[in-house]
């Protein structure tokens, strides 16, 4: 791993942590500034809406005050008539240009009278249009003769203006309160300036007011075009004003048929039942809102980036500890530092950290000491010993090997390493343990010997392999473990020679001679020249030993088999078979004349009396004799000698006998 890693990855933590508080605080920054927002603006909305409903209220009441001021003016005016000109018109005229030189210029545009059947009978101006005119059937006049009280209008269009127009009504009455005349005053609601006073209550400066009757019937508009049209007349539906129409006062927040936001107030005049509405846009309403709201996400900003630099700093400063265990752990690695100064840590987390680092590396560190001082052990031991111990994986390569490849092969265990066995072994060698070690390879634990030229000498040499079995149930190479069995082999050879020979005497014993034999009726069947066999007996042994006592006898034993190997040919083979019993293997004898001249030899050989520690012996010995035939087995040709010797000691003894099948 490359120091740069976990330089990238700290600067990597820093910098998230320091995004992540950037982001929290900017997040709780955004969240506290919009709901601080949303209920300010909640709270401006009603403030406004308020604002606009006790505005439109103060001019819906300063309107019916002029209404009704009007229409008791009015009242006053007819019921003001004396009875005398109650009907008399020419003398009414006079005295209501009288009365109306009184109230202000403009107030009116005309004083009509109508006789009690509606006929015009008065008009202070002069009227465009028929003279004669009627009222019966107009709302005004109907309402006043019924109700004989004073009455507004409609909102109508003026037959001598073309404005727009409302007359207030007032009932004349008898003695008998019988409606003789009406008195009507028509006046014009923009130039009066009934209407100009509460334009100027108009909200903000795209704001508006307007006035509608109570069916719906635009009295008043800033767009002139819509005067006299009903407010349905408009493509669109507008909440408020339907709601208004259907009795709603108050405001609300509503969508105009223009598609803009507005805040809409209704408050139905008394006088009338008109309705008027105020319309104040969104827009504008809440343009000091949206200022606000800038100006909060600006700060808000702001704040994030202050609080986000802020983070920064003290994310860099709190992880400045762990930037320095990071560097100490690196320097410790680097073998520049002991681990002794990550002890030293602050009281946190982090110095926990560190403690927690110096604990594990402390430990490892004591272990690592062990693990060496066992595997030196271990070295010295396997390096001592005089055996090969190696790893050698599949491709036939030794992976390591002990210090005995560098004394028997001159190969050091570092060049040993990665090096293909028949480099170090021989081409030929190695073609020969191969097949064991594919067994290895295939699970099983095998044992061989191998014949290996070692510094010169040749050594027969003991190999087991054991496989190196994987969890997955592979085998990823072989131990092997060799030992020189060549002194071994010597010793085992020594044995087995010993056991074959007669430890008394020097000569073959009774194994040995069987072996021979063996072999030799195998050549002779093979040459097809018989062998013969002398199957010997000293006479009277016993004689000897009780006379001279068993040491004697043995020195007779060993002088016997001494005559008996000089006084033969180096082919042929004596052996001792027990006791005092002794044979002569013949090998290629070919005749029994042969035969027989040798055992006269052996016979005469064993008169000439024995040097003993107890002075001349006198011995002397009996031999049967026999030739061995192709049919003839082992023990048939040894019994077959047995029994000339049986002969020969019947015969008296100290010469031999053939045996005659
Ligand atoms: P014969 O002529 O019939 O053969 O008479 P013998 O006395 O030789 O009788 P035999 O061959 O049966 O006896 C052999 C004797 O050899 C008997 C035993 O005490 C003696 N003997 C056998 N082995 C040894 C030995 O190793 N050393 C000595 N000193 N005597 C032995
Ligand atoms: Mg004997």
């Amino acid at each position: 791993m490359t120091t740069s890693a976990p330089r990238l990855a700290s600067g990597n933590l820093k910098l998230r942590l320091a995004s992540v508080a950037a982001v929290l605080v900017f997040a709780a920054t955004l969240l506290v500034t919009l709901s601080t927002l949303a209920v300010a603006e909640r709270g401006m909305k009603a403030v406004i809406g308020d604002q606009q409903y006790t505005l439109l209220s103060g001019a819906a009441s300063f309107m019916d005050d002029r209404l009704v001021e009007r229409l008791a003016q009015v009242n006053a005016l007819a019921t003001g008539i004396p009875p005398g000109m109650r009907t008399d018109w020419q003398a009414m005229r006079p005295f209501l240009t009288g009365q109306v030189r009184l109230w202000g210029a403009d107030e009116y545009l005309n004083i009509v009278v109508f006789d009690g059947k509606g006929d015009l009978r008065l008009s202070l101006r002069e009227l465009p249009g028929p003279a004669a005119l009627n009222a019966r059937g107009t709302d005004y006049f109907e309402r006043t003769l019924e109700t004989r009280k004073a009455a507004i209008s409609r909102p109508i269009r003026s037959r001598l203006t073309g404005n727009h127009i409302v007359i207030f009504s007032a009932p004349v009455l008898d003695q008998t309160k019988k409606v003789v005349a009406v008195v009507t005053a028509s006046v014009d609601l923009r130039r009066s300036g009934f209407l100009r006073q509460i334009s100027n209550l108009k909200p903000g400066k795209t704001g508006y007011l307007f006035l509608m009757t109570a069916e719906g019937v635009i009295i008043d508009h800033p767009d002139e075009t819509r005067l006299f049209q009903h407010v349905g007349a408009t493509p669109g539906v507008n909440v408020g004003t339907e709601r208004a129409l259907a009795g709603f006062e108050g405001w609300l927040e509503a969508r105009s048929k223009d598609g803009s936001d507005s805040i809409y107030a209704y408050k139905r005049l008394r006088a009338t039942n008109w309705i008027l509405a105020a319309r104040f846009p969104t827009a504008e309403a809440f343009a000091p809102l949206d200022a606000m709201r800038r100006n909060a996400f600006f700060s808000a900003g702001g704040l994030a980036l202050a609080a986000g630099l802020l983070a920064w700093v003290l994310v860099f400063q709190l992880l400045a500890p762990l930037q320095s265990l990071r560097d100490n752990v690196a320097a410790i690695r680097a073998d520049d530092a002991g681990i002794e100064v990550l002890r030293d840590g602050r009281r946190d987390e982090i110095g926990e950290l560190g403690r927690a680092f110096h604990a594990l590396m402390a430990e490892r560190e004591q272990s690592e000491r062990e693990r060496a001082a066992s595997e030196k052990r271990l070295q010295l031991i396997t390096d001592n010993l005089p055996v090969l111990i190696s790893y050698i994986d599949r491709e036939h390569c030794f992976c390591f090997g002990n210090a005995t490849y560098d004394k028997w092969f001159g190969v050091t265990a570092a060049a040993l390493a990665g090096m293909p066995i028949a480099k170090v072994l021989g081409e030929e060698t190695a073609a020969d343990i191969y097949p064991y070690l594919e067994q290895a390879f295939g699970g099983h634990s095998v044992t061989h010997e191998v014949r290996i030229p070692v510094r010169g000498d040749p050594r027969i040499l003991q190999a087991t392999y054991i496989p190196d079995h994987q969890p997955d149930g592979s085998v990823a190479g072989v131990y092997s473990l060799v030992h020189d069995m060549t002194h071994v082999k010597e010793v085992e050879e020594q044995l087995q020679q010993l056991a074959r020979v007669d430890t008394l005497t020097g000569i073959a014993n009774r194994r040995m001679f069987g072996e021979t034999l063996h072999h030799a009726l195998d050549r002779a069947r093979r040459s097809s020249k018989p062998l013969g066999l002398a199957y010997l007996d000293i006479d009277h042994f016993k004689r000897i030993n009780d006379s001279h006592g068993h040491g004697v006898g043995d020195e007779v034993l060993k002088e016997f088999a001494r005559r008996l190997t000089v006084g033969v040919r180096a082919t042929d083979t004596p052996a001792r078979l027990s006791g005092d019993e002794f044979v002569v293997i013949f090998e290629e004898i070919g005749t029994r004349a042969e035969a027989e001249r040798l055992a006269g030899k052996i016979v005469e050989a064993m008169r000439v009396p024995f040097r003993t520690s107890a002075g001349l012996v006198q011995a002397s010995t009996s031999v049967g004799l026999a030739l061995s035939q192709p049919r003839l087995e082992q023990e048939q040709l040894l019994a077959a000698a047995d029994s000339a010797l049986y002969a020969a000691k019947g015969q008296g003894r100290d010469g031999f006998a053939f045996f005659e099948g």
